[in-house]
């Protein structure tokens, strides 16, 4: 079946993730907050909307990709949301990173008017977004995944069913400390290289080569040495999926030491105004700790 599919969050990841769409063959409505960012998409084909209950009316699957917990909550089940477009059969896949909990209770109040929920948050940055190439993975039904399938093909290559509502985002909070935690190892082994006075050029070259490789120091090791403080992933998200992980980790009894000093660097970073900047700007963090700067 050839699905008509809605798109809700037009970003840095959901722009080209509906550009994707558009480019597999699907029919898309969109909706965006702030209108003009939606244009790109209609000169595309996209039929825009007024509103995500406009999206949902006119659609079979809603994605949505927006920031945090209240923005999903706000968008399904607020006024003029999706909940109020929707008839029974819609399929809402919610493709951001927020809370499993508050994702298994937007989950419920769907499964109440017969809309089905699957969680689907993604890794793989604005570059995977842009190529098709994100991990996703998915939580909610299994015969609703295999349904979706075909869609998430054309927005990624490596595409998981985790388990029931709420462990595509249980497993994308795994995946963020992992980030987390890379990020800083980078910001730290580059910084003592330069006050070292290593070439850092140098120094990129031989630690990708080895055992330290990692996504963070060759996607973002290169922006830190040029002073590319540019989003890729904003931040202040990733402070945001931190505060997620560490309040699934207390209802779990679970200590997190080295992530919740994490959480803390990260709102150092905030502090000093590095929220809507790409993560790699945590340099910036380290820089003022040791009131040394790394020379670009
Ligand atoms: P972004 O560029 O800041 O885009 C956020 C989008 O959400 C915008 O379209 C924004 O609308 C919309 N939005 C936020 N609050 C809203 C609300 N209350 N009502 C309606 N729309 C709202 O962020 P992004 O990087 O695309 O990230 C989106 C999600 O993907 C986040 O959950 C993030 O954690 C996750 N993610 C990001 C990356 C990455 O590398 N960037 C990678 C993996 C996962 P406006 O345009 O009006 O502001």
């Amino acid at each position: 079946m050839e699905y008509k599919i809605g798109f809700i969050g037009l970003g840095i990841m959901g722009k080209p993730m509906s550009k994707n769409l558009i480019k597999s063959g699907y029919h898309l409505t969109v909706w965006n907050r702030t209108a003009s960012k939606m244009k790109e998409l209609v000169d595309l084909g996209a039929k825009p909307a007024s509103s995500p209950k406009e999206v949902a009316e006119k659609s079979d699957i809603v994605i949505t990709m927006v920031t945090d917990s209240p923005d999903v909550e706000k968008v399904v089940l607020g006024p003029s949301g999706i909940i109020e477009g929707s008839m029974e059969g819609l399929i809402v896949i919610d493709m951001s990173t927020i809370s499993p909990e508050i994702t298994r209770r937007i989950a419920k109040k769907l499964e109440e008017k017969g809309v089905e929920m699957l969680d689907a948050p993604v890794t793989g940055g604005d570059v995977g977004a842009i190529n098709a190439t994100l991990s996703i993975m998915v939580g909610g039904k299994r015969e609703v995944f295999e349904k979706c399938l075909p869609v998430f093909q054309a927005m990624g290559k490596k595409i998981t069913y985790m388990g029931e509502h709420g462990m595509g985002q249980t497993t994308k909070l795994c995946n963020q400390v992992m980030v987390a935690l890379n990020l800083q190892a980078v910001c730290e082994g580059l910084i003592l290289g330069a006050k070292a006075g290593l070439d850092l050029n140098k120094l990129l070259e031989v630690v990708t080569a080895g055992a330290a490789n990692s996504w963070a120091l060759s996607n973002l090791g290169p922006k830190i040495i040029k002073g590319d403080l540019e989003p890729g992933f904003k931040l202040g998200m990733l402070q945001k999926d931190l505060r997620i992980v560490l309040s699934t980790a207390e209802e779990l009894d679970l200590p997190l030491p080295v992530t919740a000093l994490m959480h803390q660097m990260l709102r150092i970073a905030q502090a000093d105004g590095y929220s809507e900047k790409g993560t790699q700007a945590m340099i910036k963090a380290m820089e003022k700790l040791s009131n040394y700067r790394i020379n670009y």
